[in-house]
């Protein structure tokens, strides 16, 4: 009998580390994997999904540019995909998809578990009001955190981003420009995807900072850089990328569609190696 069939979507999808990270999750747990990147665009995006359904797809991952349009193709979502508005995993359900968002707990995994950050009480400032903060944001407030304030270019998407979580108080938004009056944060996530720009360099008020503070870009490889590179700057006491939160989260999806939950350490030290020459996908 030939595996069943997995994939991610996306567009671009070339660079993607999701068929490696799946593959030596496979490897691991004495699973086959049938597991492809799959290039759509917008427009392509709903027919290639029924057509890799057709042929035996049982579950995909959804990258950019897609992961509200995949949230609005389910039948059914988790409740975490619901606050988030995006889905980044879909499980085929008998003739449907289920969607849920890993990218959060992924996060939350990564900084609890594998930089033993302990999030409950914290100040967090959130960066972004994209795809990746609306996924992250409610795992933080799960996690315990005090208050989660987001800073957005476009000010609207930062306030629209606080108005779903629901959480008066708690999830504030604040004007990019305004951050230097919001005083020290214990941790700071660029969700933005500015590092992608040909030398973007990352500014922010140093007042953001104290000798306390942990800065993480969910970007990684060259994207990383600028934003990293303030961080160091500014006296950050502990700063690294999104590589962790990558294997994390496609650990639970892992989870998800084979019934275990895979060790991450070794695809982690793998992807770590090599990790200059990646592309954020
Ligand atoms: P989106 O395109 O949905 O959102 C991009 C965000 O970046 C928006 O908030 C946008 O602001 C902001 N932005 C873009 N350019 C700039 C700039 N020059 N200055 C300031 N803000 C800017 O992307 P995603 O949210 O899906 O992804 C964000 C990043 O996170 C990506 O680079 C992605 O690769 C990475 N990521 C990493 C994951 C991991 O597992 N490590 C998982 C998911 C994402 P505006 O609203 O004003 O346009």
């Amino acid at each position: 009998m030939s595996a069943a069939r997995y994939a991610v979507f996306g567009q671009p999808i070339a660079h993607s580390q999701s068929p490696r990270i799946q593959a030596a999750f496979g490897r691991a747990e004495g699973i086959e994997i049938d597991y492809r990147a799959i290039e759509a665009s917008p427009q392509e995006f709903a027919a290639a999904l029924e057509a890799f359904a057709a042929g035996g797809g049982v579950g995909a991952n959804v990258t950019l540019p897609h992961k509200e349009a995949a949230f609005a193709l389910c039948a059914t979502t988790t409740s975490r995909a619901q606050r988030a508005g995006a889905v980044n995993t879909l499980l085929r359900k008998g003739t449907r998809w289920h969607g849920d968002n890993t990218d959060g707990i992924g996060l939350v995994r990564d900084l609890t578990g594998r930089h033993g950050l302990d999030l409950r009480g914290r100040r967090v400032l959130l960066l972004g009001a994209g795809g990746a903060a609306r996924g992250v944001a409610p795992a933080l407030l799960d996690a315990g955190i005090l208050e989660l304030v987001v800073a957005n270019r476009t000010p609207e998407r930062a306030d629209a981003l606080v108005d779903a979580m629901s959480e008066p108080g708690r999830a504030i938004s604040a004007y990019w420009e305004a951050l230097r009056e919001q005083g020290d944060f214990e941790l700071i996530i660029n969700a933005t995807s500015a590092g992608r720009s040909d030398g973007a360099a990352f500014s922010l008020p140093l007042s953001l900072v104290n000798s306390l503070t942990t800065a993480v870009d969910l970007n990684y490889g060259e994207a990383a850089i600028p934003f990293l590179a303030w961080a160091r700057a500014a006296g950050c006491r502990n700063y690294f990328d999104g590589l962790g939160m990558l294997v994390e989260q496609a650990a639970e999806s892992f989870q998800q569609w084979h019934g275990v939950r895979p060790g991450t350490d070794e695809v982690y030290a793998g992807l770590r190696e090599r990790a200059a020459t990646l592309v954020t996908a």
